[in-house]
């Protein structure tokens, strides 16, 4: 039995078969406020999504087949000054969508809890609250408790991330406002705490070695992933990405601006990432190389396209590859180039 014969009785029996976007993953705004140690994101520059852009990605997602929207990016949400906006057009297009939403919220601390309260008015279901060190967890607390009167008015459950009851990126659970905190990270794979990861490589040595307990040599995985079978992530320039987790921008498969998402979701740059991601290969692939990712459930999630020749994939990944010589992961496969295959060396 073939791969597509395969993906059709997934999709029969209702699994997660997607061949078409179910989930996106928006990047309102590249560059944060804050420098988190253990962050892998990318500084060079700070933008937000230009309204053509985010515009076009809305005009050509399916609002009957879109379930999921994740506001977040490497970069922090709250700076786009057209988040409310965007927010209320993406859930005037997908009334039914899950909508959720990553902040350090900062934004709300310093300019007051009314912004929090207007992103919950403008359609968000789901604010993750990313507070990290205990003073800004006492803070946040103590602000929170002043708008009590207006959380309960707007059914707005709050809940702290290690009592969740389900996870976030959620399809199927109940469409629920919360408002979700995290207060602590953690490399180790305990669910009381929020896991750090390696950003596609995009950290720093030591970073790597602390999170992962592992040495550079010691990468690739041999694992599958699934991640570009389950969602798109689109940037603020447009570049559609292979994951989230690709810190240092390494892998693009297209760019909404010269294509149509579905043309992307479809492309052979996409399926060439996701065949060698249901081959076991993360090695071929910069941003993967270092990524200790494991997917959940993967079974779940069938590859459907074909399989390419050695050929085709080395040209794919010439045309999708820009590895930023100032970004960590440059460095890190720099530190081991000669155990890298000949189309990273030569990107290099
Ligand atoms: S292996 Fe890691 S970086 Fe690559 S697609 Fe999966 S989660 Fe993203």
């Amino acid at each position: 039995m073939d791969q597509k014969e395969k993906f059709e009785i997934f999709k029969k029996r209702r699994l997660l078969a997607f061949d078409e976007i179910r989930h996106i993953k928006l990047e309102p705004f590249h560059g944060c406020s804050l420098n988190c140690p253990f962050c892998g994101i990318s500084r060079d520059k700070i933008e937000a999504m230009p309204r053509e852009i985010f515009y076009k990605i809305i005009r050509e997602l399916n609002p009957d087949k879109l379930r999921l929207i994740t506001l977040c990016g490497h970069g922090e949400p709250t700076l786009c000054k057209d988040i409310e906006l965007y927010i209320h057009e993406l859930r005037n297009r997908f009334p039914t969508a899950v909508m959720e939403m990553y902040s350090n919220v900062e934004v709300f601390l310093r300019f007051g809890f009314k912004k929090m309260l207007d992103v919950f008015d403008s359609g968000l279901t789901h604010l993750m609250a990313d507070l990290y060190g205990d003073d800004k967890y006492d803070i946040f607390i103590s602000e929170l408790k002043k708008i009590r009167g207006e959380i309960s008015s707007r059914n707005i459950d709050v809940v702290l991330y290690k009592d969740s009851p389900y996870p976030l990126c959620t399809y199927t659970k109940p469409k629920q406002k919360r408002l979700v905190i995290a207060r602590e990270v953690s490399s180790d794979t305990s669910d009381a705490s929020r896991r750090r990861h390696t950003w596609g490589g995009n950290i720093c040595e030591d970073k790597i070695e602390e999170y992962s307990g592992r040495r550079l040599e010691d990468f690739p995985l041999q694992k599958r992933c699934v991640d570009l079978l389950k969602y798109l992530t689109i940037y603020v320039s447009g570049d559609a990405m292979i994951c989230c987790r690709d810190g240092g921008r390494a892998i693009s498969v297209g760019n909404v601006k010269e294509n149509s998402l579905s043309e992307i979701w479809n492309s052979d740059e996409a399926q060439i990432i996701r065949y060698l991601l249901h081959t076991k290969r993360r090695g071929m692939i910069p941003s993967c190389y270092f990524c200790t990712q494991q997917s959940f459930r993967e079974g779940l999630y069938p590859y459907w396209g074909r399989e390419y020749s050695e050929k085709e994939i080395e040209e794919g990944l010439k045309k999708m590859m820009r590895i930023n010589q100032k970004s960590e992961l440059w460095k890190n496969l720099k530190k081991i180039e000669t155990r890298l295959p000949d189309v990273i060396q030569e990107a290099l």
